[in-house]
């Protein structure tokens, strides 16, 4: 399985990144993880709009699903439109959660453009890919994600404290694909997001093969998450994430 880090940017787009999205490829089938602000525009340096066959929304903070609105657009008025309903899984809320963010009453409703099934905690296929969701520590529905094919895997976090779910859906994963948010101080607030160490220390209870430091907050220095990380006991490679990286598991 190939996969593409499209966006990185915690909580907000970056210079150099859109928030969260990934783009997770296998067979022909292409899957995204999260459609956060502005992934929409950096996702078609990778592939066509209308290539995509499947999208996971962790949960519903905008950083994680707003350009789902843009996208919509792309797929109701685009020039071969209508185009079919596309494979939509996240928290239950998300058809009118999204339809309320867009304004919906003199459009299409989104379900149009998708076809959204509830996520709940549980593994299920999706296209070529086995997909355990797990839920995570954030103060809405969030879940983590392992994706699996071919005997490689790939587990995101999402957004989450700590969190020993987390540590199952990324045990023995070849890519573990996790947020590191804070940067150490007193008093960081428990079940939002992760330091640096802390995801090192989840890669090492899990055994994870390779530890890619995402959800990037463009207020912090990134040097310093990464050396945080270095002191998690974690005895893989680790690195932080960029737009545009690639990873092939084979
Ligand atoms: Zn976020
Ligand atoms: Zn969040």
């Amino acid at each position: 399985m190939k996969v593409t880090i499209v966006g990185c940017s915690g909580s907000y787009p970056g210079p150099d990144s859109p928030a969260s999205c990934y783009l997770l490829e296998a067979e022909g089938f292409k899957m995204l993880l999260d459609l956060g602000s502005g992934a929409l525009g950096a996702l078609q340096r990778h592939t066509s709009l209308y290539d995509v066959d499947a999208i996971c929304l962790s949960h519903l903070h905008a950083d994680h699903c707003i350009d789902m609105c843009a996208y919509h657009v792309a797929r109701t008025y685009g020039p071969q439109a209508p185009y079919p309903a596309l494979p939509v899984y996240a928290p239950a809320d998300a058809p009118t959660r999204l339809g309320d963010a867009y304004g919906m009453p003199d459009e299409p409703a989104m379900e149009f453009a998708f076809d959204f099934a509830a996520l709940s905690p549980g593994t299920f296929e999706v296209g070529p890919f086995t997909v355990t969701a797990g839920l995570v520590n954030h103060p809405v529905e969030a879940y983590g994600f392992r994706v699996s094919h071919g005997g490689r895997s790939v587990a995101y976090s999402g957004d989450t404290g700590e969190s020993d779910e987390l540590v199952r859906l990324a045990t023995g994963v070849d890519l573990f694909l996790c947020e590191a948010s804070f940067v150490e101080r007193p008093g960081l607030p428990a079940d939002l997001h992760l330091t640096g160490r802390q995801a090192a220390q989840h890669a090492a209870k899990a055994g994870a093969g390779r530890l890619v430091l995402t959800h990037l907050v463009p207020w912090n220095d990134q040097a310093t998450v990464l050396e945080e990380a270095a002191g998690g006991g974690y005895g893989g490679p680790i690195e932080l994430a960029r737009s545009g990286a690639v990873y092939e598991l084979t």
